[in-house]
């Protein structure tokens, strides 16, 4: 089966209304680009991204949302809100909200069916640290963090996988496409021990990490790279529609 490319960007805690700007540029490429785009800029800049990319193929999406639909949770943002707001998806278990906020796998699974409960599409992140590659067990972490944070109820439709090696995220440096290769593989192997084959079969699995426009075209060659999560270089129009261009 086929799987259609996913060029996802993640603006992290950048971007003021000024912003805006940016994102008209992409929606202007939007319905050209051979791909899937999404695009998940901070909570506050949602309802007007998602208000402006409406009738476009561009899916606007949070960086987060909490596991519980309302309650006294001061500064968390409900799955329901995000998309009350117009958002289509949401990023769970970032590296940097399991590093920041201490959020391990089962929040995280509890995170992508609240997500679910809200029909927002739930992006599922996974990554092993430079210390774990380098004691060998980078295959190991992944696919246990893999099966702590997904459901087992995860479909093609609900549900997008990040593989992102934490450290390779913002600094410049990538895996090599072997052993992107090798990851992918490994994961897709137990997407369908977990899911069935169908679902296992249709989930699509991003690579993150330092994804720029010169990389982009060999990493997404990359046999079992369904697309990339990318950070820094989705913050310039420019730079998001050349990844995607890539493709
Ligand atoms: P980066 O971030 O592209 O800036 O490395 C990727 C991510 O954290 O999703």
């Amino acid at each position: 089966m086929a799987r259609r490319k996913l060029i996802a960007g993640n603006w992290k805690m950048n971007g003021l209304r000024a912003a805006v700007a940016e994102l008209d540029d992409v929606l202007d490429d939007a319905a050209g680009a051979a791909c899937d785009l999404m695009l998940c800029p901070p909570a506050t800049l949602v309802p007007v991204f998602a208000s402006r990319a409406a009738g476009s193929p561009l899916v606007i999406g949070g960086q987060d949302c909490h596991a519980r639909a309302t309650g006294a949770h001061t500064g968390d943002i409900a799955a329901e809100m995000l998309a009350d707001a117009g958002a289509k998806a949401v990023i769970v278990g970032h590296s940097e909200r399991r590093a920041d906020h201490g959020e391990n796998d089962a929040l995280v699974r509890e995170k992508a069916e609240a997500a679910w409960r809200a029909r927002l599409t739930a992006v599922i992140c996974v990554g092993e640290t430079e210390a774990e590659r380098d004691a060998g067990r980078a295959l190991e972490v992944v696919a246990r963090s893999l099966a702590g944070s997904t459901p087992d109820t995860a479909t093609a439709e609900t549900t997008v996988i990040a593989y992102e090696p934490v450290w390779a995220i913002g600094s410049g440096r990538t895996p090599t496409l072997d052993e992107i290769a090798e990851m992918h593989a490994h994961i897709r192997a137990a997407l369908r021990e977990h899911l069935g084959e169908i679902q296992g079969i249709g989930v699509r699995v991003l690579y993150g990490g330092s994804v720029k426009p010169d990389n982009a075209a060999e990493i997404l060659a990359v046999r079992g790279v369904d697309g990339a999560l990318v950070g820094g270089a989705s913050l310039k129009a420019r730079d998001f529609l050349a990844i995607a261009g890539a493709v």
